[in-house]
């Protein structure tokens, strides 16, 4: 196990600057989740912390030493990536056992390492079997024992399930997560999908443009995002953002409260009709918008069904959220701020 530190890391590429200063430093046996759109540097930055790719400028250092020069065999990072690249001729037994047999492990030595590694992830009923004959999910497993076979002090994965369909998805999430507290191999592990990040990472970083805009724990991110991107890109529906004079003020759809007849006094109150609801099964989700001091602005609000019985599309309403849910940020830089005095 080991920790590990990015120090202003760069790589540009012609005149793509994909990565462009990156530092950052995950603690022995945490778990960080890379989220950001495509594009945005997370596979090359993986790349450069499994030695496939050298930095421009910068440096890596596991456990302290900086491993920036050496080659990906000698840093013992294992890497598990969207395809599993199996081989198709070879048992399960036998690609679990490939990094071993590469490593010239002897032949007893490797059999009680797969014994371990299938255990660990349960895919011990499945050792016989080949590549073909497995479904999705079970080829993933196969990938992640054969990463771990080689008892790798560092883990990184570059989104690792987006193979899978929705539903194998989220419990793979949860058995990939269960793996890391089982071992408590530091881990990487780039996503774009935001509840990945959120449901498998101690911290969040999010990337754009080849920076991290903000790393934090998850609800430290997602109840004080550092700027605009940060508060839209986290959370399902977005933070909503209305324009005001000199300031954007934000707050997520599940603090929107109906106004009723006794308007609580401090609170933000905003006049609003509604478009159109949707029924999503636990909460409604509604679809409104609002005149804010001149400026139009779609707003998204969340309610329990119990709430909405008395709403109808196209309603004049008054919605409202509480002082302490209230989100403020920059209009030009859209870096959040303190709350503006009015
Ligand atoms: P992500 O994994 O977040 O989708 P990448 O790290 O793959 O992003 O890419 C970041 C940027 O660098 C993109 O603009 C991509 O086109 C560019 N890029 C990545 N690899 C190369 C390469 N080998 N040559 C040139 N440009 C590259």
């Amino acid at each position: 196990m080991a920790s590990l530190e990015l120090r202003n890391l760069v790589k540009i590429y012609g005149r793509t600057h994909a990565v462009d200063g990156i530092s950052l430093t995950v603690a022995d046996g945490e778990f960080l989740a890379i989220l950001g759109p495509s594009g945005c540097g997370k596979s090359t930055t993986m790349r450069m912390i499994a030695g496939l790719e050298h930095p421009t400028q910068g440096d890596i250092l596991i456990d302290g030493e900086v491993v920036t020069p050496l080659p990906p065999r000698m840093r013992n990072v294992s890497m598990v990536f969207q395809s599993y690249a199996l081989y198709p001729h070879m048992s399960v037994a036998e690609n679990i056992a490939f990094p071993l047999k590469a490593r010239r492990i002897p032949r007893s030595d490797r059999e009680q390492k797969i014994r371990w590694a299938a255990g660990t992830i349960g895919i011990e009923h499945l050792l016989a079997r080949r590549p073909a004959r497995l479904s999705g999910g079970e080829k993933q497993r196969v990938a992640l024992a054969r990463a771990l076979v080689r008892d790798p002090t560092l883990f990184i994965f570059d989104e690792p399930l987006s193979a899978l369909d929705a539903q194998v998805r989220a419990m793979a999430r949860s058995e990939l997560r269960q793996l890391h507290d089982r071992t408590g191999i530091t881990t990487v592990y780039v996503t774009h999908d935001q509840f990945e990040a959120m449901g498998m990472g101690d911290r969040i970083a999010i990337m754009k443009d080849g920076r991290v805009r903000q790393i934090g724990t998850p609800q430290q991110m997602y109840a004080h995002p550092a700027d605009t991107f940060v508060a839209s890109f986290l959370g399902t529906p977005p933070m909503n953002l209305l324009t005001q004079d000199d300031h954007i003020v934000g707050f997520r759809p599940e603090h929107v409260l109906l106004a009723g007849e006794a308007a609580a006094s401090g609170h933000f109150h905003v006049p609003a009709r509604i478009i159109r609801q949707e029924f999503l099964g636990a909460i409604w989700q509604i679809y409104a918008e609002t005149e804010l001091r001149g400026h139009t602005n779609k707003l998204l609000a969340q309610f329990t069904s119990a709430e909405v019985q008395t709403l109808h599309d196209g309603d004049a309403v008054q919605f409202m959220v509480s002082p302490e849910h209230l989100r403020y940020f920059d209009p030009g830089s859209g870096k959040k701020m303190d709350a503006p005095h009015v």
